[in-house]
């Protein structure tokens, strides 16, 4: 085959004779440039969708990873707060303890839900599930209820038991002073017939200062033809003391008066044979022993008796 080229600038003509083994070679040359470029669009395509699968898995990855950091920052959490729990429970513990011992009650162990198998005692962080955790929260939220309310309980038993004991009338209302008639059944001294003697006698010189036995109101403070100078003292719960006899009184009623105050002085008015003091202590006006109240005080026991 003989191919004619002609140039137009040049006006020239060339004759170029192509043989068969140079439409072999063109061919040959034609296919392996075809094959290139075949091989190198689809290296390219893969490669290059290979890198976009990478960067969608990369991404995959991160979100994972975000998903897991944020798991594992809530188990951190719930881990701290469980920590915190059980330092709650125990400080709760000892302070039931300590205030129990104060109160001089006696404590009842409160009730302990139980802890996961192979769990109690201090906390290690071991790795537990979120479940897991959190049922050991919830256990120990109901433990620290559990003492709370306890500790409530003791707290207004303590402080119902430091009111009382406040308002118990077991200070001596005359130091200087001999023990004299007791509280019950005697002869009346001025009558000598046998007579209920209400509350007990303190035999002490004219003008011995006389002290109130409890915190308390002044019911009244005046002169009766029995008792003379008289005081009375309400200390709350139906519980009264009266002071009788008295050579003067140094309070007005109404006004409150601390334990061991003064109210006034021991003397010899009303219906007396001489200078004492007459003691009495009433729960809802029924006269009591005031011996078992001053008893419990750390004073009746030094009164001198003759
Ligand atoms: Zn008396």
């Amino acid at each position: 085959m003989q191919i004619i080229l002609v140039s137009r600038h040049l006006k020239v003509a060339r004759t170029i004779t192509i043989m068969p083994r140079h439409l072999v070679i063109a061919s040959f040359a034609f296919l392996s440039l075809i094959m290139f470029t075949a091989t190198l669009t689809s290296w390219l395509t893969s490669h290059v969708s290979h890198a976009g699968s990478e960067d969608v898995a990369l991404s995959q990855q991160q979100e994972t990873h975000k998903a897991q950091q944020f798991v594992n920052n809530n188990l951190q959490l719930m881990a701290t707060r469980l920590g915190e729990l059980q330092a709650q429970v125990l400080h709760l513990d000892t302070l039931g303890e300590r205030l129990a011992g104060l109160a001089g009650i006696k404590r009842e162990a409160p009730p302990v839900s139980a802890p996961l198998p192979g769990q109690g005692g201090a906390f290690v962080p071991a790795p537990l599930g979120a479940d897991e955790l959190q049922r050991e929260i919830d256990r120990l939220s109901r433990d620290v209820d559990v003492r709370t309310d306890e500790l409530a309980l003791l707290e207004s038993r303590f402080l119902e038991k430091r009111v009382k004991e406040r308002l118990m009338p077991t200070t001596l209302p005359v130091k200087e002073a001999f023990l004299g008639s007791p509280f019950g059944h005697r002869s009346d001294p001025i009558l000598g017939q046998r007579a209920m003697h209400e509350g007990i006698d303190f035999n002490a010189e004219t003008g011995t200062p006389v002290v109130a036995a409890a915190d308390g109101v002044v019911l009244s403070a005046a002169y009766q033809s029995d008792f003379g100078n008289m005081v009375d003292v309400d200390h709350g719960d139906g519980l009264t003391t009266r002071y009788a006899h008295l050579s003067r009184i140094n309070v007005k009623a109404g006004s409150m008066i601390k334990r061991g105050e003064l109210i006034g002085a021991v003397g010899s008015t009303g219906r007396s044979t001489g200078s004492h003091l007459h003691f009495e202590v009433r729960m809802l006006g029924v006269a009591q022993n005031p011996a078992h109240f001053l008893k419990q005080g750390e004073e009746f026991a030094l009164v001198k008796r003759r």
